[in-house]
């Protein structure tokens, strides 16, 4: 393809896309676009970092070949005041892979943002948001480094939409009207309005991609982040097509929340990711109390905006958060804030939001050590308390350096030599062991670690009464109501009898088979009185269905079985406590 402005490295190679899958040569050509304002310092220091790192990592046997793409005030001057060239999307989709500084918006009527613009020209529909904490990087947590999440957030759809109708305009009046008139709506009179369309397709493609991440870097779970208690057919939506995209498209590698516990006590099995939801402003609780729950999170368009810029603040603020946005295979990188003008060509800001972007793309094309050692090179500089103005005005006893410097001290950091494998080793460590932690908290305190994680309950298994007390037909009705009173329970599960058939004494049996017929507890033993065949049901029974059995049969309790053991009772009171301390949401019919 031949360009007017564009020069590609004849020295390098283009990444092509096969199967959906990137194949990335050694010599592969990324673009870069230098971008306005502060661009221009941080794209240089962080081209030098990068190209460092990747000949530390592969001792010279990889080398990225960069073309130069040119988008924003750069642009405009190349190709005559066009500040978004059509030669630089063609680029982009040639390439697959890029990165590019911030871009002002320019000024005036009918300008859209080019960032904007980018994202709906390329249907760049994923804003990936990865959101972790670097060793000695200022933040407001007691505990920074528990957050490690990296936030899929849906760019095209949603509020965002720009389907907005102004207060007092003949289209707010005729869609008013047609509210009012057609579907009964009831809202005040001078209301603006806007739509907020929510899609299969669009919720789909984007959780399909959050949980490919999962898979890919072998994360603990992916949460659905949702409103959908209160706008059910759009939020709620989201919620039930991302299930639905897990259970049909990677049900060999994923477990819901809810089969966590239902099926496998809270112990997670390896190699699958568990799937599940929390409502969205609870998530921005627990990611200050919490963080480490959380791992990947997959989000509309509103609800990620908001939820991105405040992970981010928990680690250092958006001056080093990195970003990227992507369609199925085109990934452009980019520094996730602005031009900040009154800075530019200074050598001052922090590079560090370009400098993880290109770590991204460095994981996304699957240098990982080179990625690596950048990661890891990092936290040494900042232990040396070398930080550009910004992080020095929260640091006692920094020495403040410009954006060359602080590459300067990157690289240096680099070629001393980091050994990866230790450093790698000391990381999943310390993964395991949190992550061993959680399990055990939910292996044995279910009940507790529902409440404080922002889970609700769903099945019988999350409010199950776990500790059964279990006899035998020959105890005598005497002791076995001695064994209830002691253990202050209502019901003993009876042992099978010699058919193998379960069985169930409760008060009720010596009320009305003991108290009513006149007879004594002493003479009667407890397969004289209990209930045969059980009620039994599996444990990822829904409450929904749990209680339907229980009106039907008009029955009080459940007895829950797994592989022919009874491993819990849920009554009537346990469904009744937990809507009480929970709430209810009716599931979609
Ligand atoms: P901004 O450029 O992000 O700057 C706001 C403030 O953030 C700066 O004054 C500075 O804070 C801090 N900051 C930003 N980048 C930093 C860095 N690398 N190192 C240290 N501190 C940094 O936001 P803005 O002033 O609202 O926007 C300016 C222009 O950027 C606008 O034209 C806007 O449209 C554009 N913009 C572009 C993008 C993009 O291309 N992705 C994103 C957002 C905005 P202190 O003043 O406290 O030092």
């Amino acid at each position: 393809m031949a360009y007017k402005h564009i020069e590609l490295p004849k020295t390098g190679e283009k990444i092509t896309v096969e199967n959906n899958q990137l194949k990335v040569p050694d010599n592969p050509i990324l673009g870069f676009i230098e971008g306005d304002g502060i661009g221009p310092d941080i794209t240089k220091a962080c081209l030098r970092i990068w190209d460092t790192a990747v000949e530390q990592a592969y001792n010279g046997k990889r080398k990225v070949h960069w073309a130069e793409l040119y988008m924003g005030e750069k642009a405009a001057k190349i190709y005559d005041g066009d500040y978004f060239p059509a030669e630089t999307l063609e680029a982009i989709q040639d390439l697959w892979v890029a990165i590019k500084g911030p871009l002002t918006t320019p000024v005036g009527e009918g300008f859209r943002s080019l960032n904007v613009s980018l994202r709906q020209e390329l249907d760049l529909y994923a804003c990936v948001r990865p959101v972790r904490h670097y060793t000695g990087v200022p933040s407001p947590l007691k505990d920074p480094g528990k957050v490690d999440v990296v936030i899929f957030r849906e760019n095209t759809e949603d509020v965002y939409c720009g389907i907005e109708y102004q207060s007092g305009t003949e289209e707010n009046k005729k869609l008013a009207k047609f509210l009012r008139e057609e579907l009964n709506a009831n809202f005040f009179e001078d209301a603006g309005l806007g739509i907020k369309p929510i899609s299969e397709f669009g919720t789909k493609r984007l959780v399909r991609k959050a949980i490919q991440y999962a898979i890919d870097n072998a994360r603990e779970s992916v949460t659905l982040v949702h409103k959908g208690n209160i706008m059910k057919f759009t939020e709620g939506a989201f919620r039930a097509w991302g299930y639905e995209v897990a259970r049909e498209e990677f049900g060999d590698c994923t477990i819901t929340e809810d089969e966590l516990y239902a099926d496998y006590n809270g112990r997670q099995p390896e190699g699958k990711i568990v799937i599940k939801d929390r409502i969205a402003d609870i998530i921005f609780q627990l990611m200050l109390l919490r963080p480490d729950d959380f791992d990947v999170l997959a989000t509309m368009n509103l609800n990620g905006d908001y939820l991105s810029d405040a992970a981010a603040a928990e680690v250092g603020g958006i001056g080093i958060a990195p970003g990227a946005n992507m369609s199925d295979n085109i990934a452009v990188f980019e520094a996730t804030h602005g031009t900040a003008p009154k800075y530019a060509n200074q050598n001052k800001v922090n590079p560090g939001s370009l400098l993880f972007s290109g770590v991204m793309m460095l994981e996304y094309i699957g240098w990982q050590e080179a990625a690596d050692l950048i990661s890891l090179a990092y936290p040494e500089v900042l232990a040396d308390k070398i930080v550009t103005y910004d992080f020095a005005r929260n640091m006692e006893g920094a020495t403040e350096v410009g954006t060359k410097e602080f590459g300067d001290a990157l690289i240096e950091q680099m070629k001393g030599g980091i050994d990866l494998d230790v450093r790698r080793k000391q990381r999943s460590d310390k993964l395991a062991r949190e992550r061993k932690q959680r399990e055990i908290r939910r292996l044995l305190q279910p009940m507790e670690e529902m409440i404080a994680s922002g889970r609700t309950p769903h099945s019988v298994s999350d409010v199950m009464t776990r500790t059964l007390i279990t006899v035998d037909d020959a105890t005598s009705v005497h002791d076995a109501m001695h064994m209830m009173r002691q253990s202050n329970v209502s019901s003993l599960v009876v042992e099978p009898n010699k058919d193998g058939v379960w069985g169930i004494m409760t008060r009720r049996d010596v009320v009305t088979k003991i108290v009513k017929d006149n007879q004594s507890p002493t003479d009667l033993n407890v397969g004289q009185i209990c209930s045969r065949p059980v009620v039994t049901v599996p444990p990822h029974t829904h409450l929904h269905e749990a209680a339907n059995i229980i009106s039907e049969k008009n029955i009080s309790r459940l007895l829950v079985e797994k592989d022919g053991e009874m491993i819990g009772i849920t009554t009537e009171t346990d469904i009744f406590g937990a809507i009480e301390q929970f709430g209810w949401i009716p599931e979609p019919q």
